[in-house]
């Protein structure tokens, strides 16, 4: 029997339920297992700990499938975990079907290293991990059948695939994808999704809560979106009577299908720029300029706990900006979606930059992914991102 054998002591994350065996807690492993195989994960008491995917590369060696000795980890297992998953978005969502939705959150659905998008017909796979890369024909099967999607697509080129020692996987797995991007619904709007070269698996669907925030918010507003990436909330500010948008991203191609999407939704008032966040809210600041509704959405600035400090000073740099541009009785939206950045740090930062600021700032709400990006309460590590609601006292 092929099996991971932890030090003493080591069980007790497991027996918590979390999911991750790191290398730094294994005494040995038996048998050879190959990468991605299935192997029980015992104590060093020989006591069964749960049924786990076994990563030789990583630092996260093994992901547990299951807990419990009687389950089978096998088609079945797979049928029924995505079946559970989809049905709480369901149940949550409601049908849509023009819209996206993420259907597989990886380690909080039961699923590590799975993640499933479903864009209208179209489903969009993210395997990061040597155990999801093992069953990967299995899920691309067993989604067909679960969803009658008329294409699925992989999108397995996430960058923690090098950690876990993994080449990228990407293209067609099943049905044959448009030619045309895909044009789905959120919140009443519409957007396109370039399935294949869009971040992530083509757009931020966590956001999809935080955008209707911003839609009850903006009406007559003087909105700057940075970060905005193909606009959505911008989009979302301008559907809800912002006066005026100013949306700033480096990335021109995000910028050009930013600039589609207004037009597709016949919306009108929002001006782009092709810029550094960094340096273009000084030059906001020096030329006066102000805003009644920021939004600060920025990429991973630290994905690990090592790089939490280098990230802090890019989030107090952005936010103290963004507090001197706020007009009194404005209100910032502000995002990080690190997994390194806790919430509790997040909110220090933030503090701080509104105290150099000299805004006397109010939190009036704690923001967080949309539903369908749950956390699983033994896996406190699910929750990357983590955003606060300020508002600048009149
Ligand atoms: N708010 C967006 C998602 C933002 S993703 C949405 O709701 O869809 C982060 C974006 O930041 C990407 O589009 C990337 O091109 C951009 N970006 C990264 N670093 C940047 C920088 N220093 N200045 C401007 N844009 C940057």
């Amino acid at each position: 029997m092929k099996k991971l054998i932890l030090k003493p002591g080591r069980e007790k994350s497991l027996l918590r339920k979390h999911p991750w065996v790191f290398t730094g807690a294994v005494e040995r492993v038996d048998g050879n297992p190959d990468s991605g195989e299935t192997i029980a994960v015992r104590s060093s008491q020989g006591g069964f700990l749960g049924w786990a995917a076994f990563s030789p590369l990583s630092q996260i060696v093994a992901r547990i499938w299951d807990f419990s000795e009687s389950a089978r980890i096998d088609r079945e297992f797979f049928r029924a975990r995505l079946q559970r998953s989809m049905s709480m978005r369901s149940v949550l969502l409601g049908p849509s079907e023009n819209g996206a939705v993420r259907l597989v959150h990886g380690e909080s659905d039961g699923l590590p290293g799975v993640v499933v998008d479903r864009y209208t017909d179209t489903l969009v796979v993210q395997l990061g991990s040597a155990g999801a890369y093992r069953w990967r024909d299995v899920l691309v099967e067993l989604l067909g059948e679960l969803t009658s999607a008329h294409a699925i697509f992989e999108r397995s080129d996430a960058d923690v695939l090098a950690l876990e020692g993994m080449q990228p996987s990407v293209g067609e797995r099943h049905g044959t994808l448009a030619v045309d991007p895909i044009v789905f619904e959120e919140n009443g709007l519409r957007f396109r999704v370039d399935l294949q070269h869009g971040h992530k698996t083509g757009f931020y669907l966590d956001q999809r809560d935080n955008r209707a925030l911003v839609r009850s918010l903006a009406a007559g507003r003087e909105v700057l979106d940075c970060f905005c990436y193909t606009g959505a909330f911008s989009a979302a500010a301008l559907a809800g009577g912002a006066s005026a948008v100013t949306a700033i991203d480096s990335s021109a191609d995000s910028l050009a299908m930013a600039a589609a999407h207004m037009e597709l939704n016949g919306l009108a008032g929002a001006q782009f720029v092709a810029a550094d966040v960094f340096q273009m809210l000084r030059r906001l600041r020096d030329q006066g300029r102000s805003f009644d509704l920021i939004i600060l959405d920025p990429p991973k600035f630290a994905p690990t706990a090592a790089l939490a400090e280098r990230a802090a000073r890019g989030y107090k740099d952005i936010n103290l900006y963004a507090f001197k541009l706020l007009r009194p009785g404005g209100v910032l939206l502000t995002f990080s979606c690190s997994g390194g950045v806790s919430r509790d740090l997040f909110q220090k930062i933030v503090a701080g930059a509104a105290l150099d600021a000299g805004v006397d700032a109010q939190i009036l709400r704690w923001l967080n992914a949309a539903p369908d990006h749950p956390v699983a309460l033994a896996f406190p590590e699910g929750e990357y991102l983590k955003g606060l609601l300020c508002r600048a006292p009149t």
